[in-house]
């Protein structure tokens, strides 16, 4: 089991209330810093949409490229992915990159036009600049009490994958994301923290998942992006009421949240949520 984790959010949608000179875009980068016994580890989860935003940020939050041990890739949209190119190339030796496999589908959205949304780099490109590209369906053990979700079961009937697209043997099909995978941390007397990218599978699903796979129930917090975005009001009353069922201490939503969804949330769950923001900090 983890003893301390600290998350430093490296990237995100809403800008620093405390330094003007932190860059806020659409996208999300976790920096995770782990200690197990006399052990440290350190994943960046994602990597935002660009390296200007995410190295320039990493530059002044006083965190070097060269401490991650690995950099998990949370699902294959760009604003996820965008930094990692500009990120292997300022690191000096090669570092695993872990993600599904399907990362490097085809990914569209269809609104307000046809757009492709993937990563803007290939696989080959990535190896080629350092990534040890580790890929994988299945739930990755990091150490003990680190594990990804691995491919997230969809089980809840209120969280519905919509608008998004692939390809698929040269004919469109709608895309249901099944590259997204969020990274569960168990710690010592607190519980579970689960830590979702964009949350595409429904992050009740990706709590349900992570409670299934550590056996655990005791979830301490839920942090990341939620992906309640233009979704309608039924789903995110659903998802409130089923985030307050599940009791967790601390809920931080972000990135692909949605203002309103946010605002609901914290009628729900009152203090226990905190919105967050680049460059913030959360020790655990
Ligand atoms: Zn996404
Ligand atoms: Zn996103």
């Amino acid at each position: 089991m983890i003893e301390r984790l600290k998350l430093t959010i490296l990237v995100e949608n809403t800008a620093s209330p405390h330094d003007s000179r932190l860059c806020a875009q659409h996208g999300l980068s976790i920096f995770m810093e782990m200690c197990l016994d006399s052990e440290s580890m350190c994943v960046l989860m994602d990597t935002g949409a660009s390296s200007d935003v995410i190295l320039n940020n990493m530059d002044l939050l006083n965190i070097d490229p060269e401490d991650i041990d690995l950099i998990f890739l949370s699902h294959g949209h760009y604003d996820h992915t965008g930094g990692l190119m500009g990120l292997l190339k300022r690191m000096s030796r090669r570092v695993p990159v872990l993600a599904h496999p399907g990362i490097f589908a085809p990914k569209l959205r269809s609104r307000p036009f046809l757009k492709s949304i993937g990563p803007p780099f290939s696989r080959r490109d990535a190896e080629d600049a350092g990534a040890v590209m580790l890929l994988s369906r299945n739930p990755v053990s990091l150490a003990p009490g680190i594990t990804t979700s691995g491919e997230v079961e969809r089980r809840t009937s209120f969280e519905r994958v919509e608008g998004f697209w692939t390809i698929v043997d040269g004919i469109y099909q709608e895309d249901r994301i099944e590259d997204d995978q969020a990274i569960i941390v168990s710690i010592k007397d607190r519980g579970l923290v689960v830590i979702s990218g964009c949350a595409h599978s429904g992050i009740i699903n990706i709590v349900d998942q992570a409670k299934r796979l550590t056996g655990s129930d005791s979830i301490y917090a839920v942090i990341g992006g939620f992906h309640l975005m233009g979704s309608e009001d039924e789903r995110i009353r659903r998802t409130a009421g089923a985030l307050l069922d599940l009791d967790p201490e601390i809920v931080c939503p972000g990135h692909c949240t949605g203002a309103r969804a946010v605002s609901q949330l914290q009628e729900v769950l009152g203090d226990r949520c905190q919105p967050l923001f680049t460059g913030e900090v959360i020790e655990l």
